[in-house]
């Protein structure tokens, strides 16, 4: 959770997420926690990286954060006021001032449309009479996702993965969105295309105020245009900060091991590279205490019995993993 003054735009907390899973026709349901007691943050104009390996629930967050899920337990709260029930009337509402961004553009725009009308579409919903003024609204937000008329006019198949990305980012933000959730938006793109497309975000967030939660395998992405990041770790969050400390001092066993393995996301080369053992445990099976404690090599007796609560260790930093106790409340002033 941030430490700042500021109303949160979005305040999440203690979220639950379950599925229930079966292996095979016959074989038993088994609940698997997508999302266990998670609780956020995210100030207006701020950028919150979640990273974590696949199936960490990264991507349940962040419908849940959208409001695209009900959590089993806990709550979100937007601009102060609970989040509505989906597919309500007050829910639709409040959809125009947050956004989803996805990995793959193609499958969120429609192939038998123009991206032009496309990302005139949200507009013509909300105001159907204003046919010339949405068209002129749409043609300018066409330009400034940096793509020409003659692009406008084609068809999403017609435009690379690059362009239909920025198609996207348009269409989201035509309703004057104060919240994006980008999750693995750049994952399909080639790397000198996903600089564009993160560099073309970060200019948005500026021009507009926009907070984001950006979602991402990634570090280097990640720490390029997150102010704060968390790191997932099978439903929970293991270990959360401000980017730029935590990639260059990382704390979590579970961190530590992520950043040594992407060197480019780190500010120094300080660290040794620390290769993880093992898959990540099966969400239905979960291991007992601490939940990395199969992978960890500091592992001690008390980690297989005991889970570790996420605490404050240092100054806006928040750690879960028992090598770590929780700072007092004096030494979190004093760091
Ligand atoms: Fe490793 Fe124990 Fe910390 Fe878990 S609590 S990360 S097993 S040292």
């Amino acid at each position: 959770m941030t430490s700042a003054n500021a109303e949160p735009l979005l305040l999440a907390r203690n979220l639950r997420r379950v599925y229930q899973s079966r292996r095979g026709m016959f074989g038993a349901p088994s609940l698997v926690r997508a999302v266990d007691d998670v609780s956020f943050d995210i100030l207006p104009g701020e950028t919150l990286g979640i990273v974590g390996e696949s199936g960490s629930g990264k991507s349940t967050m962040g419908r849940l954060a959208l409001g695209l899920e009900t959590p089993d337990r806990g709550s979100v709260r937007f601009r102060g006021s609970p989040m509505p029930m989906p597919s309500t009337a007050e829910w639709r509402t409040l959809r125009q001032r947050m956004q989803m961004i996805y990995q793959d553009p193609l499958g969120a725009l429609d192939r038998r449309l123009p991206v032009l009308t496309q990302i005139r579409e949200p507009l013509d919903i909300h105001h159907p009479r204003e046919h010339h003024g949405n068209q002129v609204k749409a043609a300018e937000m066409l330009a400034r996702v940096g793509l020409s008329r003659e692009q406008g006019a084609r068809y999403p198949h017609e435009l690379s993965g690059g362009q239909r990305q920025r198609v996207v980012l348009a269409r989201a933000l035509m309703t004057g969105p104060d919240f994006l959730v980008c999750d693995e938006p750049v994952s399909a793109l080639d790397v000198s295309i996903q600089a564009q497309v993160v560099n073309l975000l970060i200019d948005l967030q500026t021009e507009l105020g926009l907070a984001m939660m950006f979602i991402s395998h990634d570090l280097r992405v990640v720490r390029q245009i997150s102010k704060r990041v968390a790191v997932m770790y099978l439903g929970g969050f293991v270990e959360e900060g401000d980017a730029d400390d935590l990639f260059a001092s990382p704390l979590h066993p579970y961190t530590k091991a992520l950043v040594s393995a992407a060197p480019q996301a780190r500010s120094t080369n300080r660290h040794e590279r620390i290769v993880l053992t093992g898959e990540p445990p099966n969400p239905a099976n979960r291991p007992t205490g601490c939940a990395f404690h199969p992978r960890c090599g500091a592992a001690m007796p008390r980690c297989k019995e005991e889970a570790p609560a996420l605490v404050p260790v240092g100054r806006e930093r928040r750690v879960a993993c028992h090598l770590y106790p929780a700072a007092t409340s004096d030494q979190t002033r004093a760091a």
